[in-house]
């Protein structure tokens, strides 16, 4: 499934290429996608290339209460409420999936479908929306979802721009702190967080059903990317995650954007690392160093051996936290 000659950055190391495809097949191989692309100088067509990867990944199908599913492929991961009042999917990965994710839905559960809700604005969540829509989801999201889709928008660590989505593909309810749902005999509640990995990050909580679908805040097991063109920032992550792990207990079933299906003491490890990096980056930030200076000092040594192996390399990572931390 991992076609190394065509998105395997040339400069990359071996050693950095062994341990970068090992933790993508950790993680579920395309779940960290996104990340493949970051040490690119400029990927052509970063939709495209994603499309086309996508078009050929399995959707894995994974219970996780009676009437909630997890599905993960090439994009974000997903999860579905079921019932007779309709199908309430979370995400829809990009465009050229949703042919494998329908025939997912249908042999999950032959409910009609309801409501689609967007955890925030990134392509591999919403690109497909319009097919989704066009399958009979209503779209959910955060006000600021819908503002993004249907403007150009860019990625700027990953060289990425993105035109406007047509209308089908955006949300047509939209809310800007939180709201609840009343869905299939079970509560579902919505919360934005402040900016943390993009400004229109939100929670899906299913409190009695115990499981968390957090977003992008979490990339489970690696270092996350932060968006920084969205808002995005280091100490809304670090606060994010905080809240989520109010929300949760060691049963709770936590869905990270991306990477495996998480526990409650496996964020409270990330949360930790996150809280790590930005004190040690933000002293030497207050001491006047450069970010070229901070890179180079290697704050994040200690914890790379069991962050580092994701696409977003230290190096990186160090410097989207020196950009975006308050000091
Ligand atoms: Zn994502
Ligand atoms: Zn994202």
């Amino acid at each position: 499934m991992l076609d190394q000659d065509a998105t395997t950055p040339s400069s990359m190391s071996n050693a950095s290429r062994r341990s970068f495809l090992s933790m993508a097949a950790v993680a579920g191989v395309a779940s960290i996608s996104p990340l493949r692309m970051l040490a690119q100088a400029a990927p052509a067509d970063f939709r495209t290339t994603s499309r086309a990867a996508a078009a050929k990944t399995p959707i894995r199908v994974t219970q996780l209460a009676g009437n909630i599913h997890l599905l993960q492929g090439y994009g974000g991961n997903m999860a579905v409420q079921t019932g007779p009042d309709g199908k309430v999917l979370i995400d829809s990965s990009y465009m050229s999936a949703a042919p494998r994710i329908l025939a997912a839905l249908d042999a999950i559960s032959k409910d009609p479908a309801a409501t689609l809700i967007n955890s925030h604005w990134h392509v591999d969540h919403v690109d497909g929306n319009q097919p989704m829509h066009e399958a009979g989801f209503r779209i959910l999201a955060h006000s600021k979802t819908r503002e993004r889709l249907m403007t150009p928008q860019s990625i700027a660590l990953l060289h990425v721009s993105l035109p406007a989505y047509p209308a089908p593909a955006w949300p047509v309810t939209t809310f800007d702190q939180s709201l609840t749902l009343w869905r299939n005999g079970d509560q579902i509640t919505l919360a934005h967080y402040a900016p943390a990995h993009t400004d229109t990050d939100i929670y899906i909580h299913f409190p009695h059903a115990n499981v968390l679908h957090v977003a992008d805040i979490w990339f489970n097991g690696v270092y996350p990317l932060i968006d920084e063109s969205s808002g995005g920032n280091i100490d809304g992550m670090i606060t994010a995650s905080a809240h989520a792990l109010t929300l949760a207990d060691a049963q709770t079933k936590i869905i990270p954007g991306h990477g495996p299906l998480g526990t409650r003491a496996q964020l409270v490890e990330y949360h930790a690392m996150l809280s790590t990096v930005r004190d040690r980056v933000a002293a030497l930030k207050k001491s006047g160093l450069t970010e070229a200076e901070v890179v180079a000092r290697k704050p994040t040594a200690s914890l790379d051996a069991k962050w580092g192996k994701g696409g977003m390399t230290p190096d990186v990572f160090t410097g989207i936290v020196y950009r975006t931390v308050r000091v």
